[in-house]
């Protein structure tokens, strides 16, 4: 066996269970090695029979006196029952459903069980132990130990994934260790061998400790040399200077009906002047919604066309880019600004004071001669045969809805070897500290202010007994000609979760509820078109109620829209919950954002440290709390950063092991990176390391990865 076998020869699996590992991306042995567990379960307590107690989590080391399968009456389960005994006393234990234990435990046999201890009418017994045949000489694996637990697909169980990792475990000697040695020593780090294995079988927290900490720091330090790495390539190359147009900056700004915000002006600021330097800028601006990143984009765009080059703006939906073009058009077309626009089916340019329709191809000419100042556009921007006459800045708007290639794409689109500048948008709230350490390499600019007189959203938890008088409140703002959002958790109805469904509600409420008012439905399963109509017809007051997945348009402004209302609140993250909260309040009425809460029930039986209880906590913070940026805090405290962005939202990285919060590794990390990049920019020292993050092909410049 070596690091390169496919995890379907290593022992009797079958071509069932090889699919299955492959839906948790294993394919090899070394795969497996590198498929940590979730977390470990403490069975290593060892007790006799006689010293059991209620409510632990112990084990024993007990002979089988006896073992029966019968079915249980009524429903028939099957449901095997054992008596042990050691020394001391005895125990019984039952398990369910699984007809073969009877097969593998022989009475007189010594086995460890582990497990929690209940009580039943004849003693104490353990429910459903793990369980394991206790012989002479060989460790146990899946009792009397720190257990690893993993992270699981339907088809596969606990027992199975460590029997396997448990026989590839002796080929992780063959690791080769990526670290040079003399950082390894310095930095007290185990061996990457020793750290694999005892990642997967520890034999005592400190044991596990190292290993965590080692495997931990790989992959901040990857990630560190990665950014670094980037940087500087992006250093080496060059892009077109913008020069500060001054007056047509302040022009603009005294042009406004309103005037910036501290934080738009200090945006403004850095991005201007990072435009004026030679190399390209690769910046982030973060900003909750509704703090005005899209005038930021306008002002940058202004000293780019001053500049006689050209700005490409990419927006992931064809409403949000329309949207775009109509904002910039009305700003910019006074100081003769020619400003484009382009979906895949459509291509509009403003100019001299009015929108005209082209066709796409006279618009692409004007646009490779340098006759359109600035373009905005979806996705087909990034088409091959899109080029410009001088590409010197490429925005992206909701950055984390495009890919590493778009971004990539777009900035190919530069002439004459010269990278265009990288202003990346976006409305997740990344928390200062967060940032800094993660994205050290990365400019940010943060709007964390919003403009004034906004009035904040009324924010409500609602219990569900209380939806009549919910949608009696609805009913009276559509009445005087208000729009309403309703976002469900899911599409379909396809679990026993309880979560409610677009489409059931969408039926629901149409039918009995609102039969009355006009009622639409958004979610990812519709195609493009008919989600864009959908939206259009929203924007356009022709739908009054939306029911909507979590997708619902990033970016719109929609200022008639007064209510947004959350069906399953507690499954989504605040940072989402913020984002849905920023799709009204945008215009001059009083906005309401109404979260139903899990359900008493889940309350009364009395978890209070389970996950409804958090949720209630969460939400609660939510209820108080507006502030983009010290709700993703929060967030990071109470989910963890795993789920702290929600699946797709984050554009950062996903860990194997290392966590948001493993923050003073992080700095390590980098500062390591950075020493070691410039004592041997190269990576000569480390062949290994080189390989893996070294050289990137066609200068490929990694943004957010
Ligand atoms: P986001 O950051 O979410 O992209 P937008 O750029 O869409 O926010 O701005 C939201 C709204 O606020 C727009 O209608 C915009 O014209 C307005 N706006 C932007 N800056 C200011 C400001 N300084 N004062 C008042 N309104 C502003
Ligand atoms: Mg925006």
């Amino acid at each position: 066996m070596t690091l390169e076998t496919p995890v379907g020869s290593v022992t009797r699996i079958g071509k069932r269970l090889v699919r299955e590992f492959r839906h948790l991306g294993i394919e090899t042995v070394t795969d497996l090695l590198f498929y940590f567990p979730r977390r470990y379960d403490d069975y290593r307590s060892i007790v006799s029979c006689k010293e059991l107690r209620l409510g632990g989590r112990s084990s024993v080391k007990a002979q089988l006196e006896l073992i029966a399968a019968r079915r249980s009456r009524g429903r028939g389960i099957l449901v095997t029952e054992a008596f042990f005994r050691d020394d001391g006393g005895s125990v019984r234990a039952v398990w369910f459903g699984q007809r073969y234990i009877a097969k593998i435990l022989r009475p007189g046999a010594w086995v460890y069980l582990s497990g929690k201890v209940e009580s039943s009418p004849t003693g104490l017994q353990f429910t459903s132990p793990a369980y394991e045949l206790a012989r002479e000489g060989s460790e146990p694996v899946h009792t009397a130990r720190l257990v690893p637990v993993y992270g699981l697909t339907n088809g596969l169980t606990e027992r199975q994934v460590r029997y396997l990792v448990r026989a590839v475990l002796p080929t992780a000697r063959d690791l080769r260790d990526p670290l040079p040695e003399e950082l390894r020593e310095r930095l007290k780090l185990v061996g990457l061998p020793a750290a694999v294995r005892a990642i997967h079988f520890p034999r005592d927290e400190k044991e596990l400790f190292a290993a965590t900490r080692r495997l931990k720091f790989d992959e901040l330090f990857t990630l560190a040399l990665k950014t670094s790495y980037a940087r500087r390539e992006l250093e080496s190359l060059s892009a077109i200077p913008i020069p500060f147009a001054e007056e047509e900056t302040k022009a603009l700004v005294a042009a406004l009906p309103f005037s910036l915000t501290g934080a738009q002006r200090r945006a403004a600021w850095e991005i201007v002047q990072e435009l004026g330097k030679e190399h390209p800028m690769n910046r982030l601006l973060d900003g909750d919604v509704g703090s005005g990143k899209t005038l930021v984009a306008a002002i940058a765009a202004v000293n780019v066309a001053r500049a006689r080059a050209q700005t490409a703006i990419l927006a992931p939906t064809t409403l949000l880019a329309r949207q775009h073009f109509q904002t910039f058009s009305r700003w910019l077309l006074p100081f003769g600004i020619r400003v484009g626009f382009l979906a895949a089916q459509e291509a509009h340019l403003a100019q001299d004071g009015r929108a005209e329709a082209y066709s796409r191809r006279d618009f692409l000419k004007k646009l490779r001669a340098g006759e359109i100042d600035i373009v905005i556009g979806t996705h087909a921007l990034l088409g091959e045969n899109i080029r410009f006459a001088r590409l010197a800045l490429a925005v992206v708007d909701e950055q984390h809805r495009f890919g590493v290639e778009d971004r990539q794409t777009l900035r190919e689109k530069g002439s004459k070897g010269l990278m265009p500048h990288l202003l990346s948008m976006t409305a997740t709230p990344i928390p200062r500290t967060l940032a800094l350490t993660f994205y050290g390499d990365l400019d940010i600019s943060i709007l964390n202010e919003l403009p004034p007189g906004r009035m904040p959203v009324l924010t409500k938890l609602v219990e569900p007994g209380k939806r009549g008088a919910v949608y009696d409140f609805l009913r009276k703002e559509v009445g005087r000609g208000r729009q309403v959002f309703v976002v469900c958790p899911r599409i379909d109805v396809a679990d026993t979760s309880g979560a409610r469904s677009v489409r059931a509600e969408y039926e629901r409420l149409r039918k009995e509820v609102f039969p009355n008012f006009k009622l639409g439905m958004l979610h990812g399963r519709l195609k493009r078109a008919e989600r864009e109509r959908t939206m259009r017809d929203f924007v356009e007051g022709a739908i009054q109620i939306l029911v909507a997945t979590s997708m619902i348009e990033v970016g719109i402004d929609i200022p008639n829209a007064t209510v947004m209302m959350v069906e399953g609140a507690e499954r989504f993250g605040l940072a989402e919950l913020h984002q849905f909260r920023g799709r009204v309040g945008r215009g001059s009425e009083r906005s309401y954002c109404i979260l139903f809460t899990p359900t008493p029930k889940a309350l009364v039986w009395g978890f209070t440290e389970t996950r409804e209880a958090d949720a209630l906590r969460r939400l609660r913070t939510f209820v108080e709390c507006s502030d983009g940026f010290a709700l993703a805090e929060a967030d990071l405290r109470f989910r963890g950063p795993g789920e702290f962005f929600g699946a797709a939202q984050s554009g950062f990285p996903e860990f194997r092991i290392a966590t948001l919060r493993d923050v003073a590794l992080m700095k390590t990390a980098r500062e390591e990176a950075r020493a070691l990049l410039t004592r041997d920019p190269e990576l000569e020292t480390a062949p290994l390391l080189c390989a893996k993050f070294g050289k990137q092909k066609n200068g490929a410049t990694p943004h957010l990865e």
